[in-house]
């Protein structure tokens, strides 16, 4: 149809795609007046386009004197309006225009560029109302794109069951549909701490397998993300097959997505292998290669490739700096990783984040240069959050000062009064050094506040399947075995001359308990697990954990690896610990 009206295939439109500045704009625009061509739909749509990327102001221009703009008109300027997020209100405000006419109605290509605005912070609650005007003049049952760009909107907002609900709502979901669910999801997983969400992204993906449609490369982005956050390695390599298998495009998103996981399943070899095969690299790639380096305490080598990066002209990001920063953080490369900091301003104009100080508090903190470290936390340009103050109270602890401990946690306690892993820094800091008169006081404030220990898990994969261990658990259909196993580790951990130690392990649990408390640590109860699951010394063991290794569970991995010939691969909420033949990758730094 397109074809057979002259309008549509008209030179001065052609002109008009190759147009690149306002004054040629202004030029074909006349042109199109004195032709009669802005009369039409088609053609004053494309004008309206290609002015708003232009100039804002002269796009309204032409808008305002269209006699009787057509609700597609109205469509295609909000459309672009929403494109950038500072013409949000004026995008807004004409939709208030087309609420207010007399004849036209909103219709479902009018609402999902809207929900996508809503999507970023003043906005949200915009996006509610919206949702309202969807049921009031499209009903119940709009179009996928309507429901695709509502289910995006919560699930932007954080309300994934919202999201959830909505998408049961569709019969039969189309493909735009399912990578919809599949990103919220796989979205919120990855911003928050709540690994159940990974877990629905793998449900979903099932599901959608068992329904008629296929995934595409969108959709294997969200799985491998999920499977990254769990370290479901089978997963995700899974889905690396899939991709090559059926010819899906091994593109930089679905590239870096995989390179992420590998790395974060612990298998940093063929993460590498990967970013080495891929045809275009971006900076996100780059960013999770140099970030995976740094996890796996590399720094050398993610500072490596961060000068390449360079070299091949790509401008590094905000991600960047952090990645690289945390490289240099993790094995102390202090004097490179605050020339980063400082070359964000003088070479690239950036001005450092709240992130970036974090970076540099840490890596001032890990290398004991607590003063500074403080100072900067004073001095910086905006207040600095919680992470900046425990991560300072982290440095604090492993460096033994007890007066910026204390100042830490005090600005700790009232910006998150309810955050468990605050108080028990401190504490075991008061511990490591006998004052159990403080140890006391914390533990009252604590109770004061109403708050108890998020309880220690740990994740391992066995044969495809992932297992949870939570501190202390029974609950597993093994239990027994893994005990008894646990049994005949500790008795060879001590034939190796192996002692507790006792003082970092909760103030909450009774003395005499502590030494079995330690050997219950989830980790511990994976470990035994994964070694009575499989006793084939090739196959390392894989395990996730929620919290930081503590001391004694470091120690104990380092001599299991040793006395089993088990490779053992931790990752713990900060970063990766390989232990082999009775190492760690981290030094003991972390
Ligand atoms: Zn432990
Ligand atoms: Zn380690």
């Amino acid at each position: 149809m397109k074809s057979e009206n002259p309008i549509f295939n008209h030179p001065t439109l052609q002109l008009l795609e190759k147009c690149e500045t306002l004054r040629t704009l202004k030029q074909l625009h006349a042109h199109m007046i004195t032709t009669g061509l802005a009369l039409h739909t088609y053609p004053l749509s494309k004008l309206l386009l290609l002015s708003s990327t232009l100039a804002i102001t002269y796009a309204l221009s032409i808008f305002n004197q269209i006699p009787n703009p057509t609700i597609f008109l109205f469509n295609t300027l909000i459309s672009s309006l929403t494109n950038h997020r500072h013409h949000t209100h004026i995008a807004f405000s004409l939709y208030n225009r087309v609420l207010s006419h007399k004849i036209i109605t909103p219709n479902s290509f009018t609402f999902p560029s809207l929900f996508k605005a809503c999507g970023s912070d003043p906005w949200f609650y915009h996006g509610r109302a919206l949702h309202t005007h969807v049921l009031k003049f499209l009903g119940p049952a709009c179009d996928h794109f309507v429901q695709a760009s509502l289910l995006n909107f919560y699930a932007k907002c954080g309300k994934v069951g919202v999201s959830r609900y909505l998408f049961n709502q569709i019969s039969q979901p189309d493909l735009a549909t399912w990578n919809s669910i599949l990103a919220a999801y796989a979205r919120s997983a990855s911003s928050g701490c709540d690994t159940s969400l990974s877990l629905e992204v793998l449900c979903f993906f099932n599901e959608m397998q068992s329904s008629s449609i296929r995934p595409n490369e969108v959709s294997i982005v969200a799985l491998v993300s999920a499977c990254a956050d769990l370290g479901a390695l089978s997963q995700g390599a899974w889905a690396h097959t899939y991709v090559l298998k059926n010819n899906l495009k091994l593109n930089r998103f679905v590239g870096t997505a995989l390179l992420d996981m590998y790395s974060k399943c612990g298998c940093l070899d063929l993460a590498y292998q990967l970013f080495d095969q891929l045809r275009e690299r971006d900076t996100s790639c780059y960013n999770a290669m140099i970030g995976g380096f740094a996890v796996h305490g590399y720094g050398h080598r993610a500072l490596s490739l961060y000068e390449r990066m360079r070299l091949e002209g790509l401008v590094p990001d905000d991600v960047t700096f952090v990645v690289a920063m945390c490289a240099c953080s993790h094995v102390g490369l202090v004097v490179e990783g605050c020339e980063i900091f400082e070359s964000m301003k003088e070479v690239y104009g950036i001005e450092p984040k709240l992130e970036h100080y974090g970076c540099l508090v840490d890596l001032l903190g890990r290398a004991g240069r607590l003063k500074e470290a403080e100072e900067r936390v004073r001095t910086m340009p905006m207040h600095p959050n919680a992470i900046l103050w425990r991560s300072l109270l982290g440095a604090a602890r492993v460096h033994g000062n007890l007066e910026i401990g204390e100042v830490a946690l005090k600005h700790l306690i009232q910006l998150e009064p309810e955050t468990s892993g605050n108080y028990v820094l401190l504490s075991n800091m008061y511990a490591s050094i006998d004052r159990w008169d403080d140890v006391n006081r914390i533990r009252k404030l604590m109770k004061d506040h109403g708050i108890n220990k998020m309880p220690g898990s740990s994740l391992v994969e066995i044969g495809g399947a992932m297992h949870e261990f939570l501190m202390g658990d029974k609950t597993h259909p093994y239990s027994k075995e893994v005990y008894l196993k646990l049994e005949e580790i500790n008795r060879r951990l001590s034939e190796y001359g192996h002692k507790p130690r006792t003082k970092e392990v909760l103030f909450d649990i009774e003395e005499e308990e502590k030494e079995d408390a330690l050997s219950y640590h989830s980790e511990r109860l994976a470990i035994a697990f994964a070694l009575l699951a499989s006793d084939s010394t090739s196959v390392p063991i894989r395990i996730i954990k929620n919290l930081r290794v503590c001391y004694d569970c470091h120690v104990s991995a380092k001599l299991i690896s040793l006395i089993y010939v088990r490779e053992i691969i931790v990752r713990d909420r900060n970063r990766f610990h390989h232990f082999k033949d009775g190492m760690c990758s981290c030094l003991d730094y972390w």
